[in-house]
């Protein structure tokens, strides 16, 4: 693409952008640059609503709120596991809104993992969000395995990236499962999960993706590419609030498979209140539920599907790839003498939602950018994440952070802060 590096490109990109108005939808403060909506997304009005109709049917109808209330809740889940489908291709009932990433892994591999004979080993990779391998070596622990020699991880070869071909070479006879972000954390990498799960499949094993940074970022086509399972967060790119609620997919080929760990909002919902002893599973993802639903951390994700509903999510992708080039061609213009590398994919088909940046300074740049108004994130030791999230984040924006942070360079602004990293980070 040819961007000029004059701000009149920003204010014409904006004028021909049709996801512009969806801004209007969130509360930003004034003077914000919110670059971190990969960690926590912003508050919609949409999403403010409906967290007020459940409080709202509380209200009016006490118990009765699980079967009368605008919105029931003994129904909530499955409603947004159908409004969660088409975000990554799958079909509804392969699909269901609970736990969180960690308890929803948790899930996926006590149901999944079943080692036989010689083949044991749960492939990860070295650059995976910690948690997820906490509860990789958690999971083999609890079936008698030992996480030095049965977790096997996939090596970097730069620290950042991973190469698909490494991870197809690690898919040795002896793996019984693997386990795979479908974006990494920090580089912003995505990885080819169609590829991925036909070398996996190949070989007979089963795999899983942890969609925290594509989810609401990209199109995935689950169900198509014959992905076994998924687990993702829904306050990252998908603005549910803090510790909102996460999801969970299975392919139809697995349901009726029994889950790991049992609870009774898995059961058939129709059976769920016979209270009988032994359980009849949903016939759904809906199954890999535990127990009862955290409605008020459900109810903003309705509001704010709808407007992904309303946006399409090709839509987003399209004007997130346009957000992140420009990010990165006005930081190799205006940046290139400050030492910063950019260390995200360059190619689109590559590139997740946010741009990595790496300098020696990271800590106390982005205490220096959050001094003026730019929210990013920091990632120990040295990097900075800024994602222009397409549904909130427009073309001057971009431009603005980009000035904001050439003149806290050219101005040593970040000598002011001290070294290392806050508490949360
Ligand atoms: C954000 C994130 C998590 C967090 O897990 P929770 O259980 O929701 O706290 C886990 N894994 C990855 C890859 C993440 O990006």
């Amino acid at each position: 693409m040819d961007y000029s590096v004059k701000e009149d490109y920003a204010a014409e990109q904006d004028k021909l952008d049709a996801l512009s108005h969806f801004k209007n939808e969130f509360y930003i403060r004034d003077g914000w640059y919110y670059m971190d909506g990969n960690s926590l997304g912003l508050l919609s009005k949409r999403a403010e609503n409906s967290l007020l109709t459940s409080l709202e049917d509380w209200k009016q109808h006490g118990i009765d709120g699980w079967m009368d209330g605008r919105e029931p809740w003994f129904y909530y889940s499955e409603k947004l596991g159908k409004m969660t489908a088409p975000l990554i291709g799958s079909k509804v009932r392969e699909t269901i809104v609970t736990g969180s990433i960690t308890t929803n892994l948790h899930q996926m591999i006590s149901s999944f993992y079943k080692p036989d004979g010689k083949k044991t080993k749960i492939l990860a990779d070295e650059l995976t969000f910690p948690s997820d391998i906490y509860a990789v070596k958690s999971q083999l622990e609890l079936k008698g395995y030992d996480p030095a020699t049965d977790l096997v991880q996939v090596k970097s070869r730069d620290g950042l990236t991973l190469r698909e071909e490494d991870i197809i070479a690690a898919m040795a006879d002896d793996v019984a499962l693997i386990l795979l972000p479908s974006v990494l954390y920090r580089s912003g990498q995505l990885l080819d999960m169609k590829l991925l799960t036909e070398e996996a499949h190949k070989r007979g094993i089963i795999i899983g993706f942890d969609l925290a940074h594509s989810i609401g970022a990209i199109p995935h086509h689950l169900h198509n590419w014959d992905v076994d399972f998924a687990v993702w967060c829904n306050y990252k790119y998908l603005n549910s609030g803090p510790g909102g609620v996460g999801g969970l997919f299975v392919h139809e080929r697995h349901l009726g498979r029994k889950p790991g760990l049992a609870g009774w909002f898995g059961s058939k919902k129709e059976k769920q209140f016979d209270m009988e002893h032994t359980m009849t599973h949903a016939d759904t993802a809906g199954a890999f539920q535990i127990g009862t639903p955290h409605i008020f951390s459900l109810a903003p994700l309705l509001g704010s599907l709808e407007i992904f509903e309303e946006a399409g999510i090709e839509n987003i992708r399209a004007k997130s790839l346009k957000l992140t080039n420009y990010m990165m061609h006005l930081i190799e213009v205006s940046l290139a003498e400050f030492g910063f590398t950019i260390s995200n994919p360059a190619v689109d088909h590559s590139r997740g939602g946010h741009v990595c940046l790496q300098h020696e300074e990271a800590a106390r740049i982005c205490k220096a950018l959050k001094k003026n108004g730019v929210i990013p994130d920091f990632r120990a030791p040295n990097v900075i994440r800024l994602a222009p999230v397409a549904l909130y984040t427009s073309f001057q924006d971009v431009w603005d952070t980009v000035q904001i942070l050439k003149t806290i360079m050219e101005e040593e602004q970040y000598k002011q802060f001290e070294k290392g990293r806050n508490v949360v980070a």
